[in-house]
């Protein structure tokens, strides 16, 4: 039976030895209170909540799956009993503001605990995810009213949230949708229309779920600068502030899909449903976008939760399972052969897992960082800072980290042969979870394009140049150090190319604009690798010192230096290839005319 530890010692490493989160913490206003050992208690009682309670569900939610029926979702045995423990427990509410009844803490740390959740029972976590992002939009553009209405019982858990966006025509093109909301004399709008592929839209953990739906107002103009923001519960709130009446829309069917059975995908139909407004009219799809940053750096998690699950259980496996003997002689004489751990080529796939998910939570827990810093600092310089560089981290989290997290699940399939293929172990179940992140959130094609057209580029890149620069300091700081040359070295290398790289496409992007999109997706994963091994980087430095002052965990450092030479050696020159394909050109993929593609 597959099963999941939370590998604290690893977060905490992360945290405090590579960030510094406990000096962060202390710096940031109104955060004092996430001291080390609260920190410490928190994720000591996360990890037991995701290993004891979420984990066992997991297999019973993909076989099981949400069951449909008269409009109503009936979830996997266990899924409420669960939900109402995690509310019980003050979950919900860890990282929002006291105001509206949450305890304060700081979003990072609220982001550890999805980890855990998350790799615990990916399906099951999307109830309170989706939430998290409804809570979020809400405190920034909701009036205090609505505030006090719909956020008070997002944050108690109460009640949970949705993003209803995509339409039957339209997911990456919003700017095409439909759903209509016409103003009432009241002041509220009567919102018509289906949204489908909608996530949590309809279940039974709660007395009610308030829908965060996009919409057009009659005169709007058309694409995207005419999309509005609407709550539109599934029950009216009554005068005492509880689920009153019914509200027009109902689910008319949930999907049946690849993976994340236990959570409910819904066709959502509004007909003439209540909705209040948030934030100005047609400037929904800007108020969206603090929704969308939440769930993407939510969705870059799942990633990193699908690559840890796949590689804690795949590695079990490996050192238990008997089959050939090692290549340079027997490594267990009592056995009838040699654990499958001692081939080349299954550490291979061990370490690939490794690699990805110990890199990939340190750049979720950095981009974590600037989320606090660009939300709390004191400072005005700060707060852009940080801003400007998780615009510039988001999509290469979101992309780079659900593509390697999707290769790293089919690593750890591949690990079990054969009965890595069967429902038994759970791996097929991992890969099938994994996919779908490829896709929501808007699709590493899309990210990719955000990343090089809109971030890089529209801003002759600025953005970049200040996360390069931040590398080349880093790099120079280790000037001279021989331990940290092999690293520093490639990293500074590498570094130099991603601007001239940059420019290159940049040229050919002024002469035709299609190279953006034929270069984006190539270069979108070279700007992962590079991040990477910044961070693998970071994590060497601090291996380093600590074998050198004799530390007592010897293993854990020597670990990661093992990890990081492998990621160096063998995962980062994978840029090389990324390099020469985006600078392949356009024509390449567009001499084939549409017409002429024929099968
Ligand atoms: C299980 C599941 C849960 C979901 N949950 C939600 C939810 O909670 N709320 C919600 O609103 N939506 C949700 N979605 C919808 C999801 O966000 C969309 O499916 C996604 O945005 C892609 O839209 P689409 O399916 O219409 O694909 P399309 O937009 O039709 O795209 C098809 C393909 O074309 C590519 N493509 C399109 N335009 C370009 C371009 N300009 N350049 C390069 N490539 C391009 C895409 O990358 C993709 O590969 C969910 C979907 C699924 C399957």
């Amino acid at each position: 039976m597959a099963e999941y530890k939370a590998p604290l010692r690893d977060m905490q490493f992360v945290l405090n030895e590579v960030l510094h989160m406990d000096a962060h913490y202390q710096q940031l206003p109104g955060c004092e209170e996430a001291t080390p050992d609260m920190v410490s208690a928190i994720l000591e009682e996360g990890a037991k909540f995701a290993e004891r309670v979420l984990s066992p569900l997991n297999q019973v939610g993909d076989q099981e799956g949400c069951q449909f029926q008269d409009g109503e979702v009936k979830t996997p045995t266990g899924f409420k009993e669960a939900y109402s423990a995690f509310v019980e427990g003050g979950w919900p509410s860890l990282a929002h503001d006291p105001e509206w009844g949450g305890q304060g803490l700081p979003e990072s740390l609220g982001i550890v605990i999805n980890e855990m959740v998350g790799t615990a029972n990916w399906a099951w976590s999307m109830y309170p995810g989706l939430s998290h992002g409804a809570m979020n939009t809400l405190d920034a553009h909701g009036t205090e009213e609505q505030k006090q209405t719909y956020l008070t019982k997002l944050v108690s858990g109460e009640w949970t949230g949705t993003m209803c966006l995509t339409e039957p025509h339209c997911g990456t093109d919003l700017g095409m949708l439909r759903t209509k909301a016409e103003p009432q004399a009241d002041g509220t709008y009567k919102v018509t229309g289906t949204k489908i592929f909608i996530s949590a839209g309809e279940h039974d953990l709660t007395d009610n779920i308030v829908h965060i739906v996009l919409a057009r107002l009659p005169d709007a103009p058309a694409g995207t600068k005419g999309i509005s923001l609407f709550i539109v519960p599934k029950f009216l709130p009554n005068a005492a502030g509880e689920a009153g009446e019914r509200n027009a829309l109902k689910c008319g069917s949930i999907e049946h899909k690849m993976g994340i059975h236990g959570n409910s995908t819904c066709v959502m139909n509004f007909d003439g449903a209540t909705g209040f407004l948030i934030g100005p009219a047609n400037k929904g799809l800007n108020c969206m976008f603090t929704f969308m940053n939440t769930a993407r750096i939510g969705t870059a998690l799942q990633g990193l939760a699908h690559a840890e699950w796949g590689f804690q259980n795949s590695l079990v496996y490996a050192k238990d399972r008997l089959q050939m003997r090692a290549l340079s002689g027997v490594k267990n004489p009592d056995g009838a052969a040699d654990p499958i751990i001692v081939h080349p080529a299954v550490r291979n796939m061990l370490l690939t897992q490794k690699a990805f998910a110990e890199g990939g939570r340190a750049l979720i827990y950095f981009a974590a960082q600037q989320v606090d810093r660009s939300a709390l600092s004191a400072s005005a310089e700060e707060k852009q800072e940080a801003e400007d560089l998780l615009s510039l981290l988001t999509p290469i989290a979101k992309a780079f980290l659900t593509e390697v997290g999707f290769e790293s699940a089919n690593h750890g399939l591949q690990v079990f042969g054969g009965h890595g293929y069967i429902a038994e172990w759970g791996m097929e179940q991992n890969v099938r979870d994994c996919r779908i992140s490829m896709l929501y959130e808007g699709t590493s094609q899309i990210q990719a394009l955000d990343l090089l057209g809109r971030k890089i580029l529209m801003s002759q890149g600025e953005l970049l140049k200040r996360f390069t620069k931040m590398i080349h300091k880093f790099c120079q700081a280790h000037e001279g150090n021989a331990a940290m040359e092999p690293y520093t070295k490639t990293l500074a290398g590498l570094n130099k190319e991603w601007g001239e790289l940059t420019l290159k496409v940049g040229m050919k992007a002024m002469q035709n604009r299609e190279e953006v999109g034929a270069a984006a997706m190539d270069y979108l994963m070279y700007s992962g690798y590079i991040t990477l091994a910044w961070l693998w980087a970071r994590q060497v430095e601090v291996a380093q010192n600590a074998l050198a002052a004799g530390t007592s965990e010897e293993a854990f450092y020597k670990a990661k230096l093992a990890t990081a030479r492998f990621y160096y050696d063998r995962l980062l020159p994978r840029t090389k290839m990324h390099a020469d394909v985006m600078l392949s050109g356009a024509d390449n993929l567009l001499a084939l005319d549409s017409e002429h593609f024929i099968f």
